[in-house]
């Protein structure tokens, strides 16, 4: 029962949440930043085992930088954020502390220009250093961090499923419900009144956030389970968004451009988000038949990319030389550009291109990965090394697995261990991740500083497997 009451809490997360009166305890003294970061890759990883992260790294690259240019403005620019997108169609955003920021895939496709985008982040941004979440969490009860960050990914993975969250729903309704919507406005509306100072100060235009809100309430009738959840987890009263409309007014208007860089990226989203690339493809090829567009270019880099999924080459090539004629040089028609010669059996152009671009877009996480990939399948491994060891992608699961097999490529067997294990503890499949470690305890001849770095992380991630398996037992009772 207790855990259910969790779920809904969380689930609601942070908005919605039982939010307890501050103490006195100033907010930044209840969980300790180290334990803030512990709790929050936890968390992660727990996530990464319930639901679809899309690890798309020019998606990626652009949400981060959109979310660090607005958290450069808070009033704690210590904290330390990362952003990523759950493909999920529900509008919904989430954070938790450790300044782990979700977006729902179909709340970053509802927006529709970059303003609207970068005051859901602001708002987000805002429950972190306002450290809603860690405050209610930590007034509340007494669990370890591995527990907290399970529950809380639990919580999320169960929004998908409307049972669980109905179960919560009862729970909560059982409680002080009163007191919780209080308290949720006030945190509501300290996260609005904080993300619109930042989305100001960092450029954005403040009347962003009122405007998207009331989009996404107009909208509710087109959402069959009522208000999109975003909404619910982030009750906007008329209110509140007449409040927040009346603040951004005292702001002096901005008129300001679309960014190409959230066009393209919406773009791919779009693409990732959709399973069937062949409608998706043609539904595109009409509106730029009929001109139904935004953005022309983030249409045809839409479309490009459907066809070289679906392996209709000679159909990406024309939307590519469109595209850098009336367009800028950028990172992600340098990377189509070479996937295409590589699809279509050419490595060696592939790698020519990749090493160009690289030579424009040092250390760019998506050219050297793909470059790194294609270095690999071509027995290339040597190279791709240091490339790879440049980068610094802890969060990302994807970029443990490469490494670990381009060490194993060199015959660097002891370090492709210990990176396939990354690759399985970043994605929270802890118990794989020691089997890794185990298998290299057995290997023969290994040195004095091998052996002990082996029994370090072998203890380590014992520990960890304890206290996960610990907390999964006491969140069945
Ligand atoms: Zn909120």
């Amino acid at each position: 029962m207790k855990s259910i009451a969790w779920l809904a809490l969380l689930c609601c997360l942070p908005c919605a949440a039982l939010e307890l009166p501050d103490m006195g305890a100033s907010a930044s003294s209840v969980l300790s930043p180290a334990d803030e970061k512990r709790l929050g890759e936890g968390f992660m990883r727990q996530l990464r085992n319930g639901v679809d992260i899309i690890d798309d790294l020019e998606v990626n690259s652009y949400l981060n930088a959109l979310g660090h240019q607005i958290a450069a403005y808070s009033d704690n620019p210590e904290q330390r954020f990362y952003f990523f997108v759950v493909n999920e169609n529900s509008i919904n955003a989430f954070a938790v502390p450790g300044g782990f920021v979700g977006v729902h895939s179909g709340l970053f496709l509802h927006t529709q220009n970059e303003n609207e985008l970068a005051s859901v982040l602001a708002h987000e941004i805002a429950h972190v250093t306002q450290h809603h979440i860690a405050r209610t969490m930590e007034a509340s009860n007494n669990f370890s961090l591995p527990t907290m960050a399970a529950i809380v990914a639990a919580a999320i993975a169960g929004m998908k499923n409307p049972q669980v969250a109905e179960a919560a729903i009862a729970a909560v309704t059982a409680g002080n419900i009163q007191m919780q919507i209080n308290f949720t406005r006030a945190h509501e509306e300290e996260a609005d009144r904080v993300g619109m100072k930042m989305l100001a100060d960092s450029g954005f235009d403040p009347r962003s956030m009122p405007i998207f809100f009331e989009r996404l309430q107009a909208s509710n009738r087109f959402y069959e389970g009522g208000l999109p959840e975003f909404l619910r987890t982030h009750p906007v009263t008329s209110n509140r968004v007449a409040e927040a409309r009346d603040r951004a007014e005292q702001y002096p208007k901005k008129l300001l451009s679309d960014s190409p860089l959230y066009q393209l990226a919406r773009a791919k989203l779009l693409f990732l988000s959709e399973s069937d690339k062949t409608k998706l493809a043609k539904n595109l090829q009409r509106a730029l038949q009929e001109a139904r567009y935004r953005d022309e270019r983030a249409v045809r880099y839409a479309i490009a990319l459907c066809l070289l999924a679906t392996r209709e080459y000679s159909g990406v090539q024309p939307q590519l030389d469109w595209l850098v004629k009336h367009d800028t040089d950028r990172v992600a028609y340098r990377s189509l550009q070479a996937r295409l010669a590589a699809a279509q059996n050419q490595p060696t152009q592939a790698l020519q291109l990749y090493s160009k671009a690289l030579q424009s877009y040092p250390n760019d996480p998506q050219l050297t990965l793909e470059y790194a990939e294609l270095l690999l399948q071509q027995n290339r491994a040597a190279t791709a090394k240091p490339l790879l060891l440049d980068l610094h992608l802890r969060n990302y699961p994807e970029y443990h697995r490469l490494l670990a097999l381009v060490q194993r490529q060199i015959g660097e067997i002891v370090d492709s261990y210990f990176s396939m294990a990354e690759y399985y503890y970043s994605s929270g499949r802890t118990a794989l991740a020691l089997e890794q470690i185990k298998q290299a305890r057995q290997l023969k001849g290994l040195d004095f500083y091998q052996a002990s770095r082996i029994e370090a992380r072998h203890h380590e991630l014992q520990q960890e497997l304890h206290e996960e398996n610990a907390a999964k037992k006491r969140d069945q009772h």
